[in-house]
């Protein structure tokens, strides 16, 4: 059997059909073959099968027909190979087809080629057909590839390199993420990128897993052309040759630095304040505990803290913002660093509270010396908004061993003593001791009672009579809280009021004296007659926090109380804390007819020309002043200039604490208007004002 093959044969002469087939099988060709003899049966019979090459005659008609054949077959696609029988005579001119299509033309009269030439048109048309599958397939693999490739390229940065690690590949994504441009990269080491994260060792292991043909993944972080680092997160991907070494490494990176950089926000949020960039008390804690552990091992100095407050801090937010107040911390902050040793561990610990660890003092006393010297030069002035602020700051001590070992211990006591040294007067240090942590301890006790004892009816009015030295008469009083305790007795309010005053439970107290004072007015005033105007103490944390005005007018409204028998006592400090702010709100109350007394006045800051600045009705002149005051001393001349300035300002003058005649007598020859003390009264119940007020009318009749 020879090597089969499937002709199509136009040819309407059997004879030559004959020796056609003939020719062929002598050739050793086993041939399937049809015989077409006109235009339509071709049209079918050319789809039937897989042709192997169509043998055609130049004879009529199909000579004519040539060029539609031809036609038909490029307009269907069909890849079959022509060969024309010529007649010798005819052979030139039929050459003429060979341009138009036809593989080949054989002489009839002489069919010897026949076979070598079908032979060959089938070998081509094989390799033809492979090649086209073969391109065909190549190119749907190409299109996937660069589609895998598009895809990849969008999501990831791709690189290249070769064994040795030098870039043969990278996309757009990569110099566009590291700002080197492409050319910039092919033919440099890898190590361009300069992975800043990981050590030598990292690497070589990474280079071992690779180099076996394995894949890695991890995290790293690379170096940009400027210099700023990303991080990707990257698998390479080894390609290993026939011999399994590795000739490629793919390497795919996934920028990650928005992740990384969120992550980092985290830990770091969690150890440092977001204000100061200072770390936090549990970082703070941290580091106290390294410093004692590297002590106990003979490793490191003493340990010493120092717990460092703003003074009045809550006075800035309130005046300039929190704003103006967040940059006070910041610059304060800075200055800490700035005037610290390099060694010493800082930390914000909250609101305005700031804390140092230092390890080279060798004693305490060292460290007073050191948080004095730092308190002043922490009062250098701020420039805020225009203003120059001017802080002070106070600071407690504590040291390993000082009451207590452990960390929070430690800053626990620097806590105590610096809420110790506040107590004592702003600006100044104090060093912990066991003493303080009892007071403090009494303290919270305190409060924490304090809590109670509005609701538990504890808390009393009682109130002090002033008398008019001029016209001898008793119109005007001072309420002053009570307080007592059910196991304590009676509590001062120097030591309660200023623990109001810290836990805000000073409005709820301020707001009872009000009430407690306007019902004294309704019985005493308008239900019995005598005219009485009643004094209240305001505490900042009430002037400025609460709208003073309105309780006022809402005390006037709801119960009938005349405003000009209210009057409301400020500090001298509070004043003039804010002008700005104080103004206003006493121009209100003086407008209405309420009366503004100035307390204590000359305990202070005395500043006189602020006295003028202020709407005043009142200057009271605080008990200290009379303490060695006798006719022709120097603080009698002192005491006679605040009284006729008082006087010239529209001010009537009160003198407090005035227990002995003579000090009445001196008062009176100074021209002070208005006297309060033992001499005349101690504070009494508001049953005890009637019958007080009877007596001394009844006295003065009799005189
Ligand atoms: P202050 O406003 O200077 O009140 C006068 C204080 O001096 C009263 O003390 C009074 O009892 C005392 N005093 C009066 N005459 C004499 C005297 O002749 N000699 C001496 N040595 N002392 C005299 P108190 O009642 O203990 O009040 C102390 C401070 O507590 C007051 O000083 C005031 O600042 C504050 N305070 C009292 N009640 C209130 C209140 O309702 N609200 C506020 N915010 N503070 C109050
Ligand atoms: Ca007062
Ligand atoms: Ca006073």
């Amino acid at each position: 059997m020879g090597s089969p093959i499937s002709v199509l044969i136009l040819e309407n002469d059997s004879n030559s059909v004959f020796d056609l087939v003939r020719e062929m099988k002598s050739g050793g060709l086993s041939p399937l073959y049809r015989v077409v003899e006109s235009f339509p049966s071709w049209e079918t019979t050319v789809h039937e099968e897989d042709w192997d090459a169509i043998l055609c005659s130049t004879r009529e008609p199909f000579h004519s027909e040539i060029p539609i054949y031809l036609q038909y077959l490029n307009d269907k696609k069909l890849d079959i190979p022509v060969i024309l029988l010529s007649d010798s005579e005819e052979f030139t001119k039929n050459l003429s087809y060979m341009k138009s299509g036809v593989n080949d033309i054989i002489d009839r009269k002489n069919l010897l080629r026949l076979t070598e030439v079908l032979e060959r048109e089938r070998r081509e048309l094989v390799y033809r057909k492979e090649k086209n599958t073969t391109e065909t397939f190549l190119y749907q693999s190409l299109k996937e590839i660069q589609l895998q490739k598009f895809a990849l390229d969008q999501a990831n940065i791709v690189s290249i390199t070769d064994a040795n690690g030098i870039i043969t590949y990278v996309n757009d994504a990569f110099s566009k993420v590291t700002g080197y441009s492409v050319s910039e990269l092919i033919g440099q080491n890898h190590r361009i990128m300069k992975s800043t994260d990981k050590t030598k060792e990292d690497w070589t292991k990474i280079w071992e897993i690779i180099q076996k043909g394995k894949v890695w993944r991890g995290e790293i972080r690379n170096i940009k052309k400027d210099g700023s680092d990303y991080w990707a997160d990257t698998t390479i991907v080894p390609f290993t040759g026939q011999d399994k070494s590795v000739f490629q490494y793919i390497a795919i990176h996934h920028d990650i630095t928005d992740r990384k950089l969120a992550e980092q926000q985290l830990t770091h949020d969690a150890f440092y304040d977001n204000l100061t960039g200072l770390p936090n008390r549990a970082l703070f804690l941290a580091r106290i505990e390294q410093k004692i552990f590297a002590y106990n091992m003979k490793d490191s100095g003493y340990p010493i803290l120092f717990c460092i407050n703003i003074d009045n801090f809550k006075r800035i937010n309130h005046s300039l913002g929190n704003e103006a107040g967040d940059k006070v911390l910041q610059i304060f902050a800075e200055r800490l660093k700035k005037y610290s040793d390099s060694d010493a561990i800082i930390t914000r610990l909250g609101a305005d509270n700031f804390a140092i660890l230092l390890t080279h003092i060798l004693s305490i006393d060292e460290g007073v010396n050191f948080a004095f010297r730092l308190l002043e030069r922490l009062g250098d002035p701020i420039p805020i908004g225009g203003y120059s602020i001017y802080l002070t700051a106070s600071s407690g001590i504590s040291g390993f061993g000082l009451g207590g070992k452990e960390a929070d211990v430690l800053l626990r006591n620097a806590e105590i003593a610096m809420f110790h040294a506040k107590s004592q007067k702003v600006g100044t240090v104090s060093v912990f001791n066991q003493a303080m942590q009892e007071k403090i301890h009494f303290q919270l006790e305190i409060q924490n009672d304090l809590k109670k004892a509005l609701t538990q009816n504890e808390i009393f009015v009682y109130y002090q009579p002033i008398l008019d030295i001029k016209e001898n008469k008793i119109g005007h009083w001072e309420a002053l809280v009570r307080w007592r305790h059910p196991q304590r007795g009676m509590v001062s309010p120097g030591e309660f009021i200023p623990l109001a005053e810290d836990s805000g439970l000073i409005v709820s107290i301020t707001k009872f004296v009000l009430e407690r004072a306007a019902d004294v007015i309704e019985e005493v005033q308008l239900k019995q007659g005598h005219p009485i105007s009643i004094a209240v103490n305001l505490s900042p944390q009430v002037f400025f926090d609460q709208n003073i005005f309105h309780w006022i007018v809402d005390l006037h409204n709801r119960r009938n109380i005349p405003y000009t028998s209210l009057q409301v006592e400020i500090t001298e400090s509070l004043a003039m804390k804010n002008l700005s702010e104080t103004v206003p709100i006493l121009s209100n109350l003086i407008d209405i007819g309420v009366k503004v007394a100035l307390d204590d006045f000359g305990t202070g800051f005395s500043s006189l020309s602020y006295l003028e600045k202020l709407p005043l009705s009142i200057l009271k002149i605080d008990k200290s002043f009379l303490n060695n005051v006798e006719v022709g001393t120097k603080e009698s001349f002192l005491l006679v200039s605040i009284i006729n300035m008082a006087h010239d300002l529209g001010y009537s003058v009160v003198a407090e604490g005035v227990e002995e005649l003579e000090q009445l007598e001196l008062l009176k020859s100074f021209q002070c208007d208005k006297i309060q003390g033992y001499w005349l009264s101690k504070p009494i119940g508001n049953e005890d004002i009637v019958p007080f007020i009877k007596k001394f009318n009844s006295k003065q009749e009799k005189t």
